[in-house]
């Protein structure tokens, strides 16, 4: 015989939305609701942002710098290639002049001599010729040649006017196939023009004092006129490239070249820095232009390190945050599951009921009972059979009640105390499914699935604004009044449990003060034979009297003091009173009666009592025979065994044992052949019933049969002499009830023995 193996809960869908509706209210609970994730997705995406308005600023920061620098940049080779072109032209303007006032000085007349003298520089100055030009317009060159410049249209007519200068780009006279520029001085002797020393040189050559290897071969440099033409090539012919760039600046930009600024400009997909640097010859400029792309090679060089640098700090933030928001989930996930989970049954717990029940809407509090529910004797059940089948048992609760109310909920509050929250308009709903958990388990031990096990339960019906606290200490003082009940296993709370409770709890701090204080004494009641009218002996009847006389009858004690089991030490104290009491009264020559002292059924579970007995019988010198004791019929109900066992103990000790209340339970004659009692007392409500047809024949058998079993018999509660008369009458001689005495103070009954001797 074993407990269920697990199955699977059968929660249905309802059931299952709840569950998923309570996990987001706990979540939220504890710091891990969609708030909290959203705060963490809102602030990874913050820094997402801030890290690209951070790139932003930063990229335009340093474009902006490099754009100046780079414009800085640009001005300085323009002005550097514009001052070389300038010291170029100057030097050989100045060897021009030396030449010139050399032939004014040495008054040189032959042409020829002039020339003669000009082919020793033509080479160490690299001139590709130079010339002497008369007045006239009759050239003579180096290379043999004479010309009439006046027939052509050449440069050289510009000469003419007596003023040094130097030309523009053309093709040389002779024929030649490179662009050449001339460059010439007057000669004047006197006040008069004599001759004009002319010289042409490659314009490559001049071109090439230009530093182009600054630009990286990315752009370019042309000597310009204000007419945006060319003013000195740089290579044979037309430049191709110079044409187009010129005619998109002439027909994208209103802009002068002399103007001596920079502009940016889009050239064939490319975007371009120009800059004009006045060369201050003629009306020459020198445009520099380069592509921005030459300058933004380095910038963007440091800003994808830049980018790469903050890519990966950012992936390294974003890991890192996540990393730590993924421990953070899983460690609070983990906790949650530590606080909010029982271990064993995997079942919820106390903490997660506690806010459950907070989260409960004020309109569905009526619509709702909370339960208290645990197992009877839960730790004798885990002795008996092991803490294994104990865990198989409250998974097996825990099992059953999914199983039956799927959708109502169920927590481990403690060790076997579960609570449940129940749903339930009204107390016969409720009632009915706490029916249907009982049914279930009884069926499982019928079908012997389950150990037996009796379970006590307590239902409190939830009202607008209870709390926790009081609705659970409410179930379980319902629990507690159908505790070890084995008929009734539930009940609904009310107040006057509430009540009880409290009584109980008072008389339970007030027991060792009062054993202390001597609270507690003993009255007899005498027992009568009412053929003499004598007394035969008495029962010993515990009477509460308080500080203030006030005087507690045990009927509104000794229940509470069986459950707590604080009744051991009370009969304890009983039976120590009464015999020091015959003692006392023996010394003092009174003739000594047979005194019955009630013994609680708790003692035939803890039968340590026994040993007591025997020592105070031994301390005090009492005849055992005079000493009896009295077992309620009910204790016939529990298990036969233990109260054999006390019985005969007794007997043993010398003493004799009395069923008391017989008839009051409903055990049988039956009760009375299985046991060993000497005395049979018939219950009051026995004796009531004289006059009433039935009852007096079962009065009559009874004592017949007590006679027949050889046991004595003896009425309660006989009130009436028509009473006494009766009993007499049918063979019952013993009686204890007012109509003879009413229980009496000690030394009432002392005297009542004197007198009785009399
Ligand atoms: P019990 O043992 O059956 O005692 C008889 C009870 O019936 C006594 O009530 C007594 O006062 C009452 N009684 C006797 N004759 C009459 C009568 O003619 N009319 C009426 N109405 N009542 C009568 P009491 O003293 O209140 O005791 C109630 C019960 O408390 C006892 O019933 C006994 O079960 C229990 N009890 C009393 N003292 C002790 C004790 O020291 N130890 C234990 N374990 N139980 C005790
Ligand atoms: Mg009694
Ligand atoms: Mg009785």
């Amino acid at each position: 015989m074993g407990i269920l193996p697990d199955e699977k809960s059968t929660m249905d869908d309802g059931g299952r939305k709840k569950l998923s509706a309570m996990e987001k209210i706990l979540k939220k609970e504890f710091g891990l609701d969609g708030k909290y994730r959203l705060s963490m997705y809102a602030m990874i995406l913050m820094f997402l942002i801030i890290s690209i308005f951070f790139y932003v600023k930063l990229k335009s920061k340093i474009e902006s710098v490099v754009l100046e620098e780079a414009q800085r940049n640009i001005t300085n080779i323009s002005e550097l290639n514009a001052d070389a072109v300038y010291r170029e032209i100057s030097n050989r303007q100045i060897l021009l002049k030396a030449v010139s006032d050399n032939v004014a000085a040495s008054h040189i007349e032959d042409v020829d001599e002039i020339i003669d003298k000009m082919l020793l520089y033509v080479n160490n100055y690299n001139f590709y010729n130079m010339g002497v030009m008369t007045p006239d317009g009759m050239l003579h060159t180096t290379s043999g040649k004479v010309v009439d410049i006046t027939l052509q249209d050449s440069p050289y007519k510009d000469a003419l006017n007596g003023q040094p200068m130097i030309s523009e780009s053309f093709m040389p006279l002779d024929g030649g196939d490179k662009n050449v520029n001339l460059m010439s001085t007057p000669v004047y002797i006197g006040r008069k023009l004599k001759y004009i020393i002319t010289a042409t040189y490659y314009s490559y050559d001049l071109a090439e004092n230009m530093n182009t290897s600054a630009l990286h071969d990315q752009g370019y440099n042309y000597l310009l006129n204000s007419q945006g033409d060319m003013a000195i090539y740089p290579k044979a012919g037309e430049d191709k490239e110079y044409l187009d760039l010129m005619r998109h600046i002439n027909k994208n930009m209103n802009i002068s070249p002399s103007q001596g600024k920079t502009i940016d400009f889009e050239y064939n997909g490319d975007l371009y820095y120009a800059h004009f640097e006045d060369l201050h010859i003629n009306d020459w400029c020198l445009m520099t232009c380069y592509k921005q792309e030459t300058v933004f090679q380095g910038f963007h060089a440091i800003l994808s390190s830049v980018f790469q640098c903050m890519g990966f700090l950012w992936i390294q933030i974003v890991w890192s945050v996540a990393f730590i928001i993924l421990l953070s989930i899983r460690f609070q996930e983990k906790t949650h599951k530590i606080v909010f989970y029982d271990d064993l049954l995997k079942e919820k717990n106390a903490e997660y009921m506690r806010i459950y029940f907070q989260h409960i809407p004020e309109d569905k509090m009526e619509q709702k009972a909370f339960i208290a529910l645990d197992v009877d004797k839960f730790k004798e059940f885990n002795f008996i059979h092991g803490n294994e089948s104990g865990d198989r048992l409250l998974k097996y609760i825990s099992r059953t009640f999914h199983k039956v109310l799927p959708k109502d909920e169920i927590f481990r509050y403690s060790a076997d105390l579960f609570v449940a929250m129940v749903d339930g308009k009204n107390k016969e709903e409720v009632e009915n499914k706490i029916k249907s958990l009982l049914a279930r388990i009884v069926e499982d031990i019928e079908k012997n699935k389950i150990q037996p096990f009796d379970i006590s339960i307590g239902i409190r019906m939830l009202k607008k604004g209870d709390g926790i606290r009081t609705v659970h200490s409410d179930a379980l003082i319902a629990k507690k009044t159908v505790k070890g009940n084995h008929v009734q296993k539930y009940a609904f709370y009310d107040e006057q449990m509430r009540r009880e409770r409290i009584e109980f709890m008072e008389m339970e701090s007030d027991f060792h003060r009062a054993l202390k204080y001597d609270e507690f004494q003993v009255y007899y009641q005498p027992k009568y034979d009412m053929r003499t009218e004598k007394v035969v002996g008495a029962e010993a009847l515990v009477r509460w009297v308080k500080e203030d006389g006030t005087m507690i009858s045990p009927g509104a004690f000794i229940p509470c003091f069986e459950k707590n089991r604080q009744i051991v030490m009370l009969d304890e104290m009983m039976i120590e009173k009464v015999c020091h009491q015959m003692k006392e009264m023996k010394e003092e020559g009174i003739e000594v009666l047979p005194v019955s002292v009630n013994l609680s059924r708790v003692h035939l579970k803890y039968p340590g009592i026994l040993k007591k007995i025997e020592a105070v019988l031994e301390e005090t010198g009492v005849n055992p025979s005079n000493l009896s004791f009295e077992i309620t019929e009910s204790a016939l109900y529990e298990d036969s065994e233990p109260l054999k066992k006390v019985i005969d103990r007794l007997h043993k000790l010398g003493c004799k044992v009395n069923m008391d209340d017989y008839g009051m339970g409903v055990s049988g004659p039956n009760s009375l052949i299985s046991n060993e009692f000497d005395v049979i007392k018939m219950d009051k409500s026995f004796i009531d019933g004289i006059g009433e047809k039935k009852a007096e024949s079962v009065i009559r058998s009874t004592i017949c049969l007590s006679k027949e079993l050889g046991m004595t018999i003896l009425a309660e509660g006989v009130e009436e002499k028509s009473q006494a008369d009766t009993l007499m009458k049918w063979g019952c001689h013993l009686a204890q009830g007012f109509y003879y005495s009413k229980p009496v103070p000690e030394s009432r009954y002392r005297n009542l023995l004197i007198e009785n001797e009399g």
